[in-house]
């Protein structure tokens, strides 16, 4: 066996960044994904835990270079769902056992934004009894702010770096979008008691090994909980995206190198929980199953009303636009069941790594 991998599989943490960087180099990652694989099975066994995924609204203040829902892309329908209708959702998720969910939206700061989000989530404590699991995802806020939704039933958050380098950063954003204030809401929501979530884009123009290596040390430092990474999938609306060209041959190499950042990313960290992308199925029809089979143990189905799942395309060709909830349902448990794992119905999920505390 590679002695990399065989020293991560013993311990977490146990590699250099150059060896991180080796791994996710290696031509031949079969023995990588199933060592990651085998790692996430001691922390969890063959069990996918569910979120189910509310996109409320598309509105966004910010203005990624690589993000289809950008405030400057005048060609997508801007909305945001009714609060029933929120509920509603959140409360057929909670019905159909998928406990729990992720309610995301685009970044916007302003009081009525608070308060919506704040009466959401009493309102979808009060139909699951408490019992839901609620991730919230809704950019860079005051640490007022985060405490309110903790304080209304919030349990995660998911907040994504998308690269740890400071200058890729600043590539990736106009000036005004600051890397060190995103840093200092992550340290915010750790105080706070949230479970943490983010994670990173691979396969982004100009990003290396190196750089990806230190993302998952990031991770480390960040205290992470929960891990979410995707391909980079350029969207031509995008002043990234523009004029790019994406063959097959581009899908193919970003689904493995993404799937090599999820299986180096288990053998350093263990215990969090790591989600496969609904990015990985853009690239591969089976894209979420591999990821899976990687080192992931969370699947996010989108349980969004279908009329309003193609104004949320933050990539293009993001699957299942047209599928509606409980067919989607049917169609993850058999998914899931062909690659010899199962979903955890009516689990909340929480990572091992929040429950045994912090490193
Ligand atoms: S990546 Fe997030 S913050 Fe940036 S433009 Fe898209 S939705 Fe807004």
């Amino acid at each position: 066996m590679n002695r990399s991998i065989e020293k991560a599989m013993a311990r977490p943490y146990a590699l250099s960044r150059a060896e991180l960087a080796e791994l996710l180099a290696l031509e031949d990652p079969a023995e990588l994904f199933s060592a990651a694989c085998e790692v996430k099975r001691r922390y969890t066994g063959k069990a996918v835990a569910l979120r189910g995924l509310i996109e409320f609204g598309n509105i966004c203040a910010k203005d990624c270079y690589y993000c289809g829902i950008r405030k400057s892309n005048a060609s997508v329908k801007r909305y945001r769902l009714a609060e029933d209708d929120i509920v509603r959702m959140a409360k057929w998720a909670y019905e159909w056992k998928y406990g729990s969910i992720v309610l995301q939206s685009g970044e916007m700061e302003s009081e009525e934004n608070t308060l919506f989000v704040e009466r959401v989530l009493r309102r979808v404590a009060e139909v699951s009894g408490g019992e839901l699991g609620v991730t919230i995802s809704a950019g860079e806020q005051s640490e007022a702010v985060y405490r309110r939704w903790l304080a209304a039933g919030a349990h995660r958050y998911l907040l994504r770096i998308e690269t740890s380098n400071p200058e890729l950063y600043a590539r990736l954003h106009p000036a005004d979008h600051s890397f060190e204030r995103r840093v200092e809401c992550l340290r915010a929501l750790k105080r706070l008691g949230y479970q943490l979530g983010s994670g990173v884009m691979t396969g982004l123009p100009g990003q290396t090994l190196d750089d990806l290596a230190r993302d998952v040390e990031f991770f480390r430092e960040l205290d992470l909980d929960m891990i979410g990474m995707g391909p980079y999938i350029p969207h031509r609306d995008t002043p990234l995206g523009a004029g790019m060209t994406f063959t097959p041959a581009d899908a193919a190499a970003q689904l493995r190198l993404g799937l090599k950042m999820i299986a180096v990313t288990r053998l350093y960290l263990h215990d969090v929980n790591i989600a496969a992308a609904t990015a990985l199925q853009a690239l591969d029809d089976s894209g979420r199953e591999q990821g899976l089979m990687a080192g992931a143990n969370v699947i996010m189905p989108n349980v969004t009303d279908t009329e309003y799942r193609s104004n949320y395309q933050l990539y293009e060709n993001k699957p299942c636009l047209d599928e509606n909830a409980s067919k989607c349902r049917n169609c993850l448990n058999w998914r899931v069941l062909s690659v010899g794992e199962e979903i955890n119905w009516g689990v909340r999920g929480d990572p091992v790594h929040f429950r045994k505390g912090s490193v």
